[in-house]
């Protein structure tokens, strides 16, 4: 494959043959779900020693495909692409590249689709992003850049053969004013040429269940595109709730009072108890989105593989691989 990062064009006859994420979950074959992964780009050597332990642990599970979120920063950035290419050359895993239009101009974000292609990864998952220091600050494009995700999916589109996915939100955007202003643009980018969305974290299926009822009465073309739930398997109330904030967000009154009184008012928090309530809890959720017919299950793992593989292991057979003969899951031993 070639692509001419200067001019950020794809050049005449650049074909991509990697599998889109449509293609992948839809023919992940047993007729069981298909479960996906989230990592996060290593700040440094030590975390990307840990980043690989997972990363080979989840290898062997076969997932239908991982994704690399994308950060601020100019030495993260450089980092994050270099792993992400590491996983589409150095692993049997599909790769997804987050990419953001945070303080990129249209040619910045011309030649990090390029650099992403250069590597043989066609699966970009596009999103606005947020205001680099303060993520619920007001947001303002780079001059010469993209206002909306909308944007970007038709750049990345028109660079050439590249499969596109969007963020969703259950509990619509935080930016949103209401529902409906929330699927309205949902429904655009997905015009745009989405071929998918994979959602913000959420702790209510019917959330899930009622956006995906909004999106099939706006549009049942569009509607009709998988909409893959994200599940975060809580191991920690501190880093959740950071988490939560830094997206506008946060946990369902019910829910944070159970954790909060599982982590106890000690100057550290009780994360074993913290660790079961949220290991139960993605476990009920996968069971019941699954039964809801969800199109796949896309779990944040925050580079470990723990947490994750005990959820998956837990559901059995009822999740299945992306892949061809995966090993079978069983949790991962503490390291
Ligand atoms: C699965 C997932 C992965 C993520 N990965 C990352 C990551 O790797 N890095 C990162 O920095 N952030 C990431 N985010 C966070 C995301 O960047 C933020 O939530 C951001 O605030 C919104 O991004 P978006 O792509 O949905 O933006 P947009 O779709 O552009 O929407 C932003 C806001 O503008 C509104 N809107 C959209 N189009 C229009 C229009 N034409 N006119 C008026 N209003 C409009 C929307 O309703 C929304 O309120 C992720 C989020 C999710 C759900």
């Amino acid at each position: 494959m070639t692509f001419d990062s200067v001019r950020g064009r794809a050049s005449e006859g650049w074909v991509t043959r990697t599998p889109s994420i449509v293609d992948r979950i839809r023919s992940s074959g047993d007729g069981r779900v298909p479960f996906s992964v989230e990592f996060s780009p290593p700040r440094d050597e030590a975390a990307e020693a840990r980043l690989w332990r997972a990363v080979r642990e989840f290898e062997r599970m076969g997932p239908a495909f991982v994704s690399m979120t994308y950060g601020a920063g100019g030495s993260t950035r450089d980092r994050t692409v270099r792993v992400t290419g590491q996983l589409a050359e150095e692993t049997t895993l599909l790769p997804v590249a987050h990419l953001t239009a945070v303080s990129h101009s249209v040619d910045e974000l011309r030649s990090m689709v390029g650099a992403y292609a250069d590597r043989g990864i066609s699966n970009i998952l596009v999103l606005r992003g947020d205001p680099p220091g303060d993520p619920l600050g007001e947001w303002q494009k780079h001059p010469e850049g993209v206002e909306y995700a909308e944007d970007l999916v038709r750049l990345v589109r028109d660079l050439g053969d590249f499969h596109v996915g969007v963020a969703s939100f259950p509990e619509g955007h935080y930016r949103a004013p209401d529902l409906a202003h929330d699927t309205r643009y949902l429904v655009s980018k997905l015009r745009a040429g989405a071929e998918y969305s994979i959602t913000q974290m959420f702790f209510d299926v019917d959330d899930y269940l009622r956006l995906r009822d909004r999106v099939s009465a706006y549009d049942p073309e569009q509607g009709a595109k998988p909409i893959i739930p994200e599940i975060m398997p809580i191991t920690s109330l501190r880093s959740v709730r950071r988490m939560l904030e830094l997206s506008g967000s946060s946990l369902p009154a019910q829910l944070e009072k159970r954790l909060a009184a599982a982590a106890g008012d000690g100057p550290e928090e009780n994360r074993a108890a913290v660790r079961e309530i949220g290991i139960d809890l993605a476990t009920e959720m996968s069971e019941r989105l699954i039964a809801e017919g969800a199109p796949g299950l896309h779990f944040i793992t925050l580079n470990f593989a723990r947490a994750t593989s005990e959820v998956l292991a837990r559901l059995g057979d009822k999740v299945g691989s992306g892949v061809a003969d995966p090993a079978p899951v069983t949790p991962t031993p503490v390291s």
